[in-house]
């Protein structure tokens, strides 16, 4: 959840741990921290943004080295305050240390730990592992810093990603990962070890990624990488494909609007090379080999959370129709302790955008072990669900940088859309019903470039009603999982209270919260349903609710029942939800910036959540 950044060089550090943890900064924000060993080892930590570290550090005339370990955090154990910021300090040896994750064993160790005569200074679970790694560092009998690390982590349960320093080893840094992401810059004699390639790419397009129980030891000469059973491994330099332009924010206010008005070209990006309209199918590379399994499977589950289970709720839709295949959604958190059922032939889909989602790749671990056949939609090349699937398609859409999900929700819809006509077409559909689909498809970015072009409308239509604290989201069909991704993107970066439904649900009970003047947004494309929501717009506006429509391009009628209108092109009914979502999406944006919110790092939240 949080943002690791550390540096061993030839340059002084404390530069490059700031500017790395603004990078990060989307990661965790809820407090951050600095150490760096320069003869003794100096720590400024602050509650708050990276901007009031960076305050501190100045107030406090810097941090001067050449090694140092920086950190947002994510608080998981223990409040919001300074003495629980990292980087936390063993009591003997000078030991500090930044961890991103749960130590699950910390109660146990921590008793150890005190009965051994440790004295405790934060609630952390992680200046437990600080202890740890403190009490088994002998230097005398061969236990340096990197053998002290591995000896701790053999103790621990749980994931970590981390880095320490110690105070007796200039020049040393010592990182390990197990479950949470953490990969190394390989720059000119010089590292630079963080969370992901954000904080990298400025220095060098060189990277090491970390495995699971891989402890790596640095110095401005050497690396060296080992398990955490001190087994020597042999790691692979990588060239990082990000680029610093995908990072930076360019004109825009926020890189939550940055990515809604990116949709049209990233999902260009998901459809590039994948989409053959003249023969009528669909080739996906990262499934290929797979095919026949696919086209045999027997029932296909997806599991995610949030807003990827919004897409996956598409996805089971666009599954059954266009491939007829029995799909169900679960979320991953339930799937996983529920004991699920897995026969022959079952195919289950994780999708996530940073392919680090906690849940989702405990769900994973449990469907491969029931020998299901494992499938990834994730955003970040090379996560761990990308890595541990058997197969998958990666969504392309670049970066996302803003907390609330947008351009990663329409990219894993869309590779939801090709993955159903690339079983589709091996099942039932003909050449020509897919060759149609692709062109529909292929049109969809033009569609929502369309809808981008309605933001300022959307902008003033919400500022009449950004003030109310309760707002309904209501749609049918393909767009029902539309009002649920809706209603959340208002809740995350605006705080309002939304609910999402079935439209036919709200009769049903939540119809007693409707009164006056209450927003009730409907998802009212022209479809198989429209007459069906027309009555259940008609159900709110005689109870007082106020309506706001989002429907299609010259459908007249709807101005007579909704307040107001946000119109949308016309497309297939299967498809409409990648057009339908971004007036949602620029709804809650503009709800959010007229609140006065902090858009981009919404309060309590962090982007990929990879605690269970
Ligand atoms: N569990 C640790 C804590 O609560 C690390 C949280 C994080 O990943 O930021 O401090």
């Amino acid at each position: 959840m949080c943002g690791i950044v550390a540096y061993v060089g030839s340059r002084q550090a404390q530069p490059i741990l700031i500017e790395g943890l603004k990078r990060l900064e989307y990661r965790g924000y809820d407090s951050a921290g600095m150490a760096v060993l320069n003869g003794d080892v100096r720590v400024v930590r602050a509650v708050g943004r990276v901007s009031v570290l960076e305050e501190r550090l100045s107030g406090a005339g810097g941090l001067a080295g050449t090694l140092g370990i920086a950190h947002t955090r994510w608080a998981t154990h223990g409040g919001v305050s300074e003495a629980n910021a990292h980087p936390h300090m063993d009591d003997r040896h000078g030991i500090a240390l930044i961890h991103n994750g749960i130590i699950e064993n910390y109660s146990a160790l921590r008793t150890w730990l005190e009965e051994k005569g440790h004295a405790f200074k934060s609630e952390t679970d992680t200046e437990v592992l600080t202890m740890l790694i403190g009490e088994l560092y002998d230097p005398d009998n061969g236990v340096d810093l990197e053998r002290a690390v591995q000896a701790a982590l053999r103790e621990v349960t749980g994931a970590y990603a981390l880095a320490a320093i110690c105070k007796n080893e200039p020049g040393v840094l010592v990182a390990a990962r197990k479950g949470s992401p953490l990969m190394v810059g390989v720059g000119a004699s010089e590292y630079i070890v963080a969370s992901d390639p954000s904080a990298i790419v400025a220095h060098t397009t060189q990277a090491i990624t970390l495995e699971d129980y891989q402890v790596c030891r640095l110095t401005p000469e050497s690396f060296r990488t080992s398990t955490i059973d001190n087994v020597p491994v042999t790691p692979r330099i990588h060239e990082l494909e990000l680029e610093l332009a995908q990072i930076e924010l360019g004109d825009f206010p926020h890189y939550m609007l940055k990515e809604i008005f990116e949709q049209p070209a990233s999902l260009r990006q998901t459809m590039r090379g994948r989409l053959d309209q003249r023969e009528g199918r669909v080739v996906l590379g990262g499934v290929g080999q797979y095919a026949r399994e696919l086209v045999k499977a027997r029932r296909f589950i997806l599991t995610a959370q949030g807003t990827a289970l919004h897409a996956a709720m598409i996805g089971e839709y666009m599954i059954e129709e266009l491939a007829k295949a029995p799909t169900e959604v679960e979320y991953a958190s339930e799937f996983r302790y529920r004991n699920p059922i897995i026969e022959d032939g079952t195919v289950v889909v994780a999708v996530s955008q940073s392919g680090e989602t906690a849940d989702t790749l405990a769900a994973l671990h449990e469907a491969k072990d029931r020998g299901a056949l494992a499938l990834g939609v994730v955003n970040v090349v090379g996560s761990s669900i990308a890595r541990e699937t058997d197969a998958g398609v990666y969504l392309r859409v670049g970066p996302e940088i803003g907390v609330a999900s947008t351009k990663a929700f329409t990219g894993q819809v869309a590779v939801l859309a090709l993955l159903s006509l690339f079983l589709g077409r091996r099942r039932f559909m003909s050449h020509e019903q897919c060759s149609h689909f692709i062109a529909e498809l292929e049109r969809i970015p033009d569609s929502i470039q369309r809808v981008l072009q309605e933001s300022d409308h959307i902008k003033e239509v919400v500022s009449r009603y950004c003030d109310r604290e309760n707002w309904l989201f209501l749609g049918r069909g393909y767009n029902y999982p539309v009002a649920l991704e809706g209603a959340l993107k208002l809740k995350e970066i605006s705080y309002i209270h939304a609910e999402g439904m079935p439209a036919a649900e709200m009769k049903h009970g939540p119809i007693a919260l409707i009164n006056d003047g209450m927003p009730c947004v409907f998802i009212a494309n022209r479809g198989s349903q429209y007459d069906k929501v027309m009555s259940n717009i008609q159900e709110v506006r005689s109870r007082g609710g106020h309506v706001i429509a989002v429907a299609t391009e010259g459908d007249k009628e709807i101005l007579k029942h909704a307040e107001d209108v946000f119109y949308v092109p016309d497309v297939p009914e299967a498809l409409s939800p990648l057009v339908t979502v971004v007036p949602l999406q620029l709804l809650a944006y503009h709800a959010a910036v007229i609140r006065g919110h902090d858009v981009d790092k919404p309060r309590n939240l962090a982007k990929s959540v990879t605690v269970e």
